[in-house]
């Protein structure tokens, strides 16, 4: 069997803030069939704590970054985890990245810091009796890992890694006056190694280190070559594109499946799609919405610039004015909730917000709804545009990353020709949204072609089938070595 170390912050149903908990969440499942067995590697916040109890001692550090630690194993999904047991650093109430208030923790090197070393540790023969033949590292939170492969490697085997970038606008970005503290020696502070516009970059430490790179679409991988997606990481990016492919995130059909998803009030297939409407009348009890077989469009969301919220919020009006209604489940930025707080105040019955983290309410959303509204600026890959395809509720999304790579517009050949999935648009501005909301609904009024793209839709496979597979072949390439 292959071992390979995945390194997260966060592993659904552990701890999940969007996608990235989903994704780590799933990995072992996609590539056990491969004869890869993938453990986890995951801070020791509260929950977690509380699912592994007493777990057995992997390791006991007296001092990792200044707290004492100990790495306990366990499972998940029944599948082996490793735990960095740190109370010091992520006993905490809150988050896993900021207090309640929503401000980031401020020692978050330190914390992360400590996950890298551990990574490391255990990837490189430093802890008795582990090994591991790849470390698999996922955004900046597990970027130092690889940069501690390279720059301060344990006694024994280093195994090779592999960064996946989830999400490239979040770099873990720390001032130049904690390197010292990291324990890496003076030439990792260098252009490429751990610097990062005057200060050290994490998610940058762990691109420049690691053998190879995926992020999470081939649509994004293009992008991120680009200043306007890379986010100053365009220009290593580019010397590394042979080094980086984009491999399709999955979705987890035990989770998300309207046949058997406990979370429904009535399960269904693409031949029940009318058993759907009892799900719309849950959905518009729960919200408080009037109750009409109009269009719905739900949103679920961070609230936040990247999703295009701030557009969307301005389109509300447009939006009660053709006719839709809209539940939207989202947490996020103060200013954007109170924009929809305020929107629904104005249109009641039509408009109800659910602000707030709710995983059965946005299961119920997709399984009711009639099309999820995602008009993100940038998107990696995107989850809920795969959930909602495989619930028959229409992607309404914009054409960027993995939106464009997973959802096939409605355009009339696409029609004619039985393969469109949802609808793309080009813009996030204002015009681009209102038009793509006037094409939802024209489409919502043809009962036909809208049934057949809800058809077309639940037939595409995103499971992890394809994606576990491409996995599996870049860590067998990457252990093997340079040819
Ligand atoms: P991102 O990771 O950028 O937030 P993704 O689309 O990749 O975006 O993944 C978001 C994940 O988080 C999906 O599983 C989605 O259903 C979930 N999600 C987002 N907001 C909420 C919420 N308020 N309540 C429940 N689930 C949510």
């Amino acid at each position: 069997m292959m071992q390979v170390l995945s390194v997260a912050s966060e592993a659904y149903p552990l701890v999940k803030t969007g996608g990235l908990g989903d994704v780590v969440g799933a990995l072992p499942g996609a590539l056990s069939g491969h004869g890869i067995t993938v453990t986890t590697l995951m801070p020791g916040y509260p929950a977690v704590r509380a699912h592994i109890g007493d777990a057995p001692l992997v390791h006991h550090y007296p001092n990792l970054m200044g707290a004492e630690a100990r790495i306990r194993a366990s499972y998940i999904n029944g599948f082996p985890l490793l735990v960095l047991d740190a109370p010091a650093l992520f006993q905490r109430d809150g988050g896993p990245y900021g207090d309640r208030s929503g401000a980031d923790w401020p020692d978050n090197w330190r914390r992360f810091a400590a996950l890298g070393r551990a990574a490391a540790d255990l990837a490189s023969g430093a802890i008795p009796n582990w090994r591991f033949d790849l470390l698999h590292g996922h955004d900046w939170h597990a970027g130092l890992a690889p940069a501690y492969l390279r720059y301060a490697p344990g006694p024994g085997p280093v195994a090779p890694s592999l960064m996946t970038i989830h999400n490239i606008a979040f770099p873990g970005r720390f001032d130049v006056s904690i390197f010292p503290f990291l324990g890496l020696p003076p030439r990792a502070y260098s252009i490429d190694g751990t610097e990062y516009y005057g200060g050290v970059g994490f998610l940058k430490a762990g691109l420049a280190s690691a053998r190879a790179i995926t992020t999470v679409s081939p649509g994004y991988a293009r992008e991120i070559r680009e200043p306007a997606f890379g986010m100053g990481l365009e220009g290593l990016i580019r010397t590394r594109s042979g080094d980086l492919t984009g491999i399709l995130n999955g979705i987890d059909p035990k989770i998300w499946n309207p046949q058997s998803d406990p979370a429904l009030a009535a399960r269904y297939d693409s031949h029940g799609l009318n058993l759907r409407r009892t799900n719309k009348r849950a959905i518009e009890s729960g919200f408080g919405l009037t109750q009409s077989d109009g269009p719905l469009f739900t949103v679920i969301s961070r609230l936040s610039w990247q999703k295009g919220m701030d557009v969307l919020a301005e389109q509300l009006d447009t939006l009660v004015a053709l006719g839709g209604r809209l539940a939207l489940l989202g947490t996020g930025e103060a200013a954007l909730e109170a924009k929809f707080r305020a929107a629904a105040s104005r249109h009641p019955g039509r408009i109800a917000v659910a602000l707030g983290y709710d995983e059965k309410l946005s299961h119920l959303l997709q399984g009711g709804a009639d099309a999820i509204l995602i008009p993100s600026r940038f998107e990696p890959c995107g989850l809920t545009q795969l959930y909602g395809l495989a619930y028959g509720c229409v992607p309404v999304a914009a054409r960027t990353g993995g939106l464009s790579d997973t959802i096939i517009d409605a355009n009339e050949a696409a029609l004619a020709q039985g393969v469109a999935t949802g609808i793309l648009f080009d813009s996030v501005t204002s015009e681009g949204v209102a038009n793509a909301l006037q094409r939802a609904v024209s489409l919502y009024a043809r009962p036909d072609a809208w049934s057949r793209l809800q058809v077309q839709g639940m037939a595409a496979d995103f499971s992890w089938h394809q994606s576990g597979a491409r996995y599996a072949e870049l860590y067998a390439k990457l252990i093997r070595g340079p040819a």
